[in-house]
């Protein structure tokens, strides 16, 4: 099984509606130059919510093959959700993933395992595919939980359906520090999400999930990730702001001879 490489950047709440078509543009410019191949690499770009409206008629119009994202969604369709979307509108917007999970969902706003599952299930619905976010704190690391990411990967999908799933392995410690973990480390607790999969849900879904590695990657470091067998990309945070930084961490393939 062969599973297409996914470069993801996940804005979290940076640049407005005219920065992010200028930023959109300029990725794209940037891999056009380079005669980037989309099809041997998939990249999303995941911007704020009041973003993705112009950023959706900026790809349609110029055809660019940057796929769009959104950060979150509402476990609710619709109704009395004051502040929530709901995924259907992001699917309207030709979104095709959407993250959930993410450690800031998770600390921030007290999402836990059962709403992440929740979540998962309303983005089944709308036929976008999620980004499943998990990993653990340093202190969790610290105490011997490098099982963490498994649990709460299995505890998302508990009776849960589906086709097309994405796990994004961040470890917290990692996120937006500089820290970043070795990619031996990331490697160890990817193959045993990839196991935890195979346990729970087969081994033909284990085999074509794709796994991400997040947490502090850039341009400098986005290879010796890449070059792991379990390893199917990368969720980029900081670096994904940076039209020339982004579009040197999706030609990672180059860094690598391939
Ligand atoms: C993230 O927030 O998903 C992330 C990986 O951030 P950073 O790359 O900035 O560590």
């Amino acid at each position: 099984m062969t599973r297409t490489p996914l470069i993801a950047g996940n804005w979290k709440m940076n640049l407005d509606h005219q920065q992010a078509i200028a930023l959109i543009q300029k990725i794209a410019w940037t891999l056009s130059d380079a005669d980037f191949d989309y099809e041997a690499v998939e990249v999303v770009v995941t911007p704020p919510f009041t973003d993705l409206r112009s950023a959706q008629t900026l790809i349609d119009a110029e055809g660019f093959k940057i796929v769009l994202g959104a950060q979150d969604l509402s476990d609710n369709d619709s109704g009395a959700f004051t502040g929530d979307i709901s995924g259907e509108f992001l699917s309207r917007l030709n979104c095709q993933y959407v993250l959930v999970g993410h450690s800031e969902r998770r600390t921030i706003h007290g999402e836990d395992d059962e709403k992440v599952r929740l979540k998962i299930q309303a983005a089944i619905r709308h036929n976008l595919i999620p980004i499943l976010c998990v990993g653990e704190t340093l202190e969790q690391r610290n105490s011997g939980q490098m099982d963490l990411s498994v649990k709460q990967t299995l505890a998302a999908l508990e009776g849960v359906n589906l086709e097309n799933l994405v796990v994004a392995y961040e470890p917290v410690w990692a996120i937006g520090t500089g820290e970043v973990a070795s990619a031996e480390q990331a490697e160890e607790v990817i193959s045993m999400i990839r196991k935890g999969l195979a346990e729970s849900k087969g081994a033909e879904f284990a085999d074509k999930t794709r796994i991400l590695y997040g947490g502090s990657v850039k341009a400098n470091n986005v290879a010796s990730f890449m070059k792991m067998p379990n390893i199917d990309g990368v969720l980029v945070g900081g670096a994904s702001l940076d039209s020339e930084e982004f579009a040197n961490i999706a030609r990672y393939r180059e860094h690598i001879g391939v």
